[in-house]
């Protein structure tokens, strides 16, 4: 999914004409300290990171002076959350709070709703999951008649929201209704809103997710990669969406993991399905080994895209092996995955990594036409003293043999390691 940072969901909840606090982004310290005094007033130093429970987490901090501002930014900027760096802090006008309240808008998966849903409480600023279940009231919503007026009136009073503020309420919850229509969102939570002193509700924080299929109606999002990141995109994964965003005949998935380059024992993995990557991992885990990224070339994808997303798994430096996992048996035709292993191993491994151990397990429709594909176009290379002579074929014997397909991988590393060392690379 493609998820918004706080400070960026709520610029477009104000492009859409929302209530947020006056305020902006800062990259430093000393940029927050120039925003804080632009705002002229006391600020709230917000950690911008893709995580929840950022209050628990210390980095939301609320200051008087710029200066201040400043030092809570500096401090906030060195910590890290969930293993994520902070880069960015938001700087906005500290809100005159009277009560916290809840709202999200996400999809009601629920075969009797398959609908937008309204979730709302009056218990705002903790985590969803500790409010309690009588205090969350929800409303499907139409898809296309949207939030009703009454729908969201009856909502707020049933939380206990007085007479005189319903319509107030109402109306907020309908403008943010549209906008989670208007932005095709997925998710849309308002966590806190509040009531400030002077009577307005503003949305103090803002978790925005849009539909990754709908990535594609919004360029003003100008959204590079429709897919869901735990952190800032690498390269790899600019060349693993490149693969799928102009291609949709089957999976050809590709994501880094945390491959840090100069450590030994980092395998290019490249299972086929989930079940096949489990089981891949299983195979790795045994022996010590870890995966160089994440793949999946699954439900019968074109055998172009299995090429593209083979050669950029390949393409990763200092990996001690290649890893074709296809265990248990898939339901499409392997040839596809046959013919394009046999063309990017012979471009790869003669000029670029001679020698690279090359496990390739593929069973399924078509297995012995795939492996004789493989077998007959790999060959030449597999040689005693080829590039291709760390190559391992199998088919459906070792489907489950997780600790076989591990230890060969194990032993072919081991000594192109030492070959590698020998050569002084
Ligand atoms: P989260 O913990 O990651 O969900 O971060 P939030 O943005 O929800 O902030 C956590 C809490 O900090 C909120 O529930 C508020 O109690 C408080 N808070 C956040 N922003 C402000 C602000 O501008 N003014 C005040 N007074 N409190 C704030
Ligand atoms: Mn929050």
């Amino acid at each position: 999914m493609a998820k918004f940072l706080e400070y960026q969901g709520k610029e477009w909840l104000r492009k859409a004409g929302l209530p947020v606090p006056n305020g902006r982004a800062a990259s430093s310290p000393e940029e927050a300290k120039k925003i804080a005094q632009e705002i002229g007033k006391p600020v709230a130093v917000k950690g911008q990171v893709q995580a929840g429970g950022r209050g628990k987490a210390g980095i939301v901090k609320l200051v008087n002076t710029p200066e201040e501002a400043e030092r809570a930014a500096r401090e906030i900027m060195a910590k890290t959350v969930k293993g994520l760096s902070i880069r960015q802090v938001l700087i906005e006008e500290k809100l005159d709070i009277k009560k916290e309240f809840y709202c999200s808008f996400v999809v009601n998966g629920a075969r009797e709703a398959r609908s937008p849903m309204l979730m709302f409480s009056t218990e705002g600023g903790m985590d969803i999951e500790s409010v309690p279940e009588e205090q969350l009231f929800k409303v499907n919503i139409d898809p296309i008649f949207g939030l009703q007026t009454y729908d969201a009136v009856d909502i707020c009073a049933q939380a206990g929201i007085p007479a005189q503020d319903l319509s107030k309420f109402a109306n907020f919850l309908s403008r943010l209704s549209q906008t989670y229509k208007k932005y095709d969102c997925q998710t849309l939570e308002i966590n806190p809103f509040v009531l400030t002193g002077s009577g307005e509700l503003v949305c103090a924080d803002c978790k925005m997710e849009i539909d990754n299929s709908a990535v594609g109606r919004h360029p003003e999002f100008a959204i590079k990669i429709a897919r869901d990141l735990p952190g800032e995109p690498t390269e790899l994964d600019y060349m693993g969406w490149s693969i799928e965003e102009t291609d949709s005949r089957g999976t050809g998935f590709l994501m880094n993991m945390g491959y840090d380059e100069v450590s030994p024992g980092y395998i290019g993995y490249h299972p086929i399905g989930g079940g096949s990557a489990m089981m891949g991992l299983d195979a790795l885990n045994q022996v010590g080994l870890k995966p160089a990224n994440y793949a999946d070339t699954s439900g019968n994808p074109v055998a172009s895209k299995i090429y593209r997303v083979a050669k950029s798994v390949l393409s990763q430096p200092n990996i001690d092996g290649y890893l074709l996992g296809g265990f248990m048996m898939a339901n499409q035709e392997q040839w596809h995955h046959a013919h394009a292993i046999v063309k990017v191993l012979r471009e790869v491994l003669p000029e670029q990594k001679p020698g690279l151990p090359c496990v390739l397990l593929l069973c399924g429709n078509r297995e012995a036409e795939s492996l004789e594909i493989l077998r007959k176009g790999l060959d030449d290379l597999m040689v005693p003293d080829g590039p291709g002579k760390r190559i391992e074929i199998y088919g459906k014997e070792h489907v489950t043999d997780t600790k076989f397909i591990g230890e060969r991988l194990a032993a072919l590393s081991k000594e192109y390691r030492a070959e590698k060392d020998a050569q002084g690379k």
